[in-house]
């Protein structure tokens, strides 16, 4: 029996794509099966489109595929573990339906995956992210240095949810439920051996990223309370720190008034205690806050996402077989 490629496509609102996808979907499984004998089917998981592009990719999609349609938007992370949920493949493919991923670069990763039975993931980093010079990669680099900063593993930075994974991947990426999702931090944490590509995304087809600064910032303080306490300690040490200093600044002052005499000019050294003190204890109630709030989702334990309906010639491919298996019985 040949091998099973499961491509794992969520999307939100990608009407001006879905056409386009299809066809590069038909193509990219006829190049899995005729140069790796893979057979591929495609789980597309509305995440709660608004503009009925889900409709379109069933109108076009050809082979075996599924739509999954969640019951609104619950973002591009939970999308995917909902994909994960429906995948029964050997190997597991995920990309965007923009066709910033294209079929040849997914081609490379399946070819390298299935070249070395030691790799468990091969993911694509994007090479432009690197070269470029503007303020959001200085922010970027930053930010995985701090949230690398002590930790096990590392989460490589510019790689995205470009990758392909085997079986056993897939299902220990399943088991890790998280609430608050941050699949590059998952992925790392996952482990097995992991190979990188450089890859140059295309342009997008038509409509926009669903990603504003605003929801980056969001999405990496998210990150952060998820897989790194550093911050926190951060704050503690520079804290005591803090206290340290005012506590010999105080001792000084006593020595001073008791052996001189002289009392100290109090207004502006007062002020300058009380703002940096008084700003830090915000910023640093505002992160525990953050914290609190990161374990407060993880204690409500509600699902990840709520499925509305499973369509397309694929839909639960297990209740199908259970049912050709009794008419069979029947039949016999
Ligand atoms: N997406 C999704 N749910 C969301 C946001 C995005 O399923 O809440 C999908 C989107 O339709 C696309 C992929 O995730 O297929 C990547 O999104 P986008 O192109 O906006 O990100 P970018 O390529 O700009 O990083
Ligand atoms: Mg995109």
């Amino acid at each position: 029996m040949s091998r099973r490629l499961d491509i794992l496509v969520p999307f939100l609102n990608e009407r001006e794509s879905a056409v386009d996808f299809c066809a590069m979907a038909a193509a990219l499984a006829a190049e899995a099966r005729s140069r790796f004998g893979l057979e591929a089917s495609f789980i597309l998981i509305d995440d709660g489109s608004t503009d009925g592009g889900g409709a379109l990719f069933e109108e076009h999609m050809s082979g075996h595929w599924s739509l999954v349609t969640l019951s609104r938007n619950f973002g591009k992370e939970s999308a995917i573990l909902a994909g994960l949920d429906h995948a029964q493949g050997d190997y597991v493919l995920l990309m965007d339906a923009d066709l910033q991923h294209t079929a040849e670069v997914a081609l490379d990763m399946i070819g390298r995956i299935l070249a070395d039975p030691d790799l468990d993931m091969v993911y694509a980093v994007r090479a432009d992210r690197a070269e470029s010079r503007s303020a959001g990669r200085y922010f970027a680099q930053w930010f995985y240095w701090l949230i690398n900063m002590g930790q096990r593993y590392e989460i490589p930075a510019n790689a995205g949810d470009f990758r392909v994974m085997t079986r056993r991947f897939a299902e220990a990426m399943r088991q890790l439920r998280d609430q608050r999702r941050f699949n590059k931090g998952l992925y790392a944490w996952t482990g097995f051996r992991q190979q990188r590509i450089l890859y140059r995304p295309a342009e997008r087809q038509g409509g926009e990223s669903k990603w504003s600064r605003r929801k980056l910032i969001a999405f990496s303080l998210e990150g952060f309370t998820s897989f790194s306490v550093v911050p926190l300690r951060a704050v503690s040490l520079f804290g005591t720190g803090v206290a340290l200093l005012g506590f010999l600044y105080g001792v000084k002052i006593l020595l001073e008034v008791l052996f001189t005499g002289i009392a100290v000019p109090g207004y502006p050294s007062l002020m300058v205690a009380v703002l940096v003190l008084g700003g830090l204890n915000l910023a640093l109630t505002g992160l525990v806050g953050e914290y609190v709030w990161s374990a407060l989702s993880e204690a409500k334990n509600r699902p990840n996402y709520i499925v509305k309906t499973i369509t397309g010639p694929q839909a639960a491919p297990a209740a199908q077989k259970k049912k050709a298996a009794s008419a069979r019985a029947i039949d016999g």
